[in-house]
């Protein structure tokens, strides 16, 4: 790998974190600041588990083996627990993770590495926003892409038009100077304003910037249901003709229409994989996917923000037409009306979290018809619009997606705030999930393979070069569970519930979680790449 691919760590929490050369045994001090004993370690790689200590220092994984506890300072009994990598979450909306450093949706089911700026959305300065992640530590090491939508709409608003050779240029300019920063690739949300405008040709000049500096593209694609495969080859064409690795964000297939379609995306994928090309995806573990209402309505209704949308739904000829194009929309995936949303968080009237479209159209019209749901999508619209929860994958996809080896897992959730909304439980669950419903109920996938697609699978993609695996030299980042209990607690109609069964979790060394609560530790680093000079 050329050298510009490695990333350096920022330690913010204790001093730069080197790569500790084994110590010599003294009489006088400890050679471990920690020792954990007893442990099944599955480190990460995909091997089968095997019991061993593991002993840390200066916040690196020192030895893995038969170690003498008496050599130190601290000893956890890990009798029974599976030991494993702290996970990694490549696709977060963590971009403000300074609010809420704690992390603790995260740190508790087992997260210790989170990747914010996905879905083409992300800090318009990167530079800045690490430092405020420097000034305010975190429970979890931090990394960040460069998004697109941020970029296109500094430079062009929310045009719905390709951009003018001038504007293309800012656009570069912009993409290079988030990587120059310390971005670890470029991510596309092309189902959102102003994203969803571009043409693909823009976004290979953006990702071959991108890629130059040692960066990966991360697509949020275009389609996920009716057009999947066209979608899926456009992100490839995009990651072949711009050089970048890809990474496909939040696998999946939408539509009930379209369910069994899964095949067809991991074929392509395989295809361009036999290519040499680096491509992989990841997905969350559940059948419902959380988005914002406006995805429902077609894009040309969402152009030039707020006081145009409305403007648009306030003309009875101009609503009529959205109300067809959604009723089309809606058709072509094999929906009858929004009866599979529900509503996350509707801020301008907290009443209706937690409502299905229906049952909300029922409370605010006293109908329950596509058309009074219609209507009722309307008003939220004009009050600002609502994230959402929508119901309409199949258990089969799920798990075709899950048993392909390079589709590993992201929750695709923010730092959440306990209480508030009705959010999707991906946040608090998802690793968690996995463990205890796919690899422990379901059989879907072994626990040797769940724990690689949660670890060394996205650290080597997103070149986190010495995470990801249970190896000495690497970063200390660890998490104990008892895989007999280990579980999601947080349901659809209760999301806000930690995950269960993980007493502990270390990141860089630092116990983040201990006996299965928060200790407060903020121990997290700055994932950067280093770009070319
Ligand atoms: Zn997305």
């Amino acid at each position: 790998m050329k050298s510009r691919n490695k990333l350096i760590v920022a330690s913010f929490a204790f001093g730069a974190i080197v790569a500790a050369a084994p110590v010599p045994v003294t009489t006088q001090s400890p050679q471990y600041d920690l020792l954990i004993t007893g442990a099944t370690v599955v480190d990460g790689t995909g091997s089968p588990g095997r019991r061993a200590d593991v002993a840390i220092r200066g916040g690196r994984i020192l030895s893995v083996g038969k170690i003498d506890r008496t050599a130190a300072k601290e000893v956890i009994d890990a009798s029974g627990l599976t030991l494993a990598p702290g996970f990694i979450d490549v696709h977060t909306h963590a971009d403000d993770i300074w609010e809420r450093p704690k992390a603790e949706n995260f740190v508790r089911m087992g997260v210790t590495s989170i990747v914010a700026g996905n879905c083409g959305s992300s800090a318009s300065d990167i530079a800045a926003a690490f430092d405020r992640a420097a000034q305010t530590p975190a429970s979890v090491n931090f990394a960040t892409l460069i998004g697109h939508n941020t970029v296109r709409r500094a430079v062009m608003g929310t045009a719905d038009r390709a951009p003018s050779a001038g504007e293309l240029q800012k656009m570069k300019a912009l993409v290079w100077k988030g990587m120059a920063d310390g971005a670890v690739g470029l991510s596309t949300g092309l189902q959102y304003v102003p994203g969803t405008y571009s043409k693909t040709p823009e976004i290979i000049d953006l990702a071959r910037v991108a890629a130059n500096a040692g960066g990966l593209y991360a697509s949020h694609m275009r389609n996920e249901g009716t057009a999947l495969e066209a979608s899926v080859e456009e992100a490839l064409r995009i990651g072949e003709a711009a050089g970048a690795r890809v990474q496909i964000s939040h696998l999946k297939v939408d539509s009930p229409r379209r369910w069994g379609a899964s095949g067809k995306a991991l074929a392509l994928i395989d295809a361009a994989r036999k290519r040499r090309q680096e491509v992989e995806a990841d997905q969350y573990a559940y059948t419902a996917a959380s988005s914002s209402l406006g995805i429902r309505f077609p894009s040309w209704a969402l152009e030039g923000g707020q006081t145009k949308i409305s403007e648009r739904l306030n003309d009875a000829a101009t609503w009529g037409r959205i109300k067809g194009e959604i009723k089309e929309l809606l058709a072509e995936r094999g929906l009858q009306d929004l009866s599979f949303a529900k509503i996350a968080s509707y801020r301008a009237d907290p009443s209706l979290n937690g409502l299905s479209m229906a049952d909300a159209a029922g409370k605010l019209k006293g109908s329950t018809t596509a058309d009074a749901q219609l209507e009722t999508a309307r008003d939220m619209m004009l009050a600002g619009g609502a994230s959402m929860v929508y119901h309409f994958m199949s258990d089969e996809d799920v798990h075709r997606i899950m048993k392909h080896p390079f589709v590993g897992f992201a929750s695709d959730s923010g730092v959440l705030v306990p209480g508030a909304g009705v959010p999707h439980p991906r946040g608090y669950g998802n690793n968690a999930r996995v463990l205890g419903e796919y690899v422990r109920v379901r059989k879907v996938i072994t626990l040797p393979e769940a724990i690689r697609k949660m670890t060394s699978l996205p650290a080597n993609h997103f070149r986190f070069k010495d995470r990801g695996v249970i190896k000495e030299g690497y970063a200390a980042d660890i998490v104990l569970f008892d895989a007999n209990t280990v579980t999601d607690a947080a349901t659809f109609e209760q999301p806000h519930a930690y995950a269960t069964g993980i007493p502990y979790v270390l990141v860089n060394g630092v116990v983040v979680v201990k006996n299965g609560a928060h200790t407060g530790a903020t121990p997290g680093a700055l994932l950067r790449s280093v770009a070319p000079r």
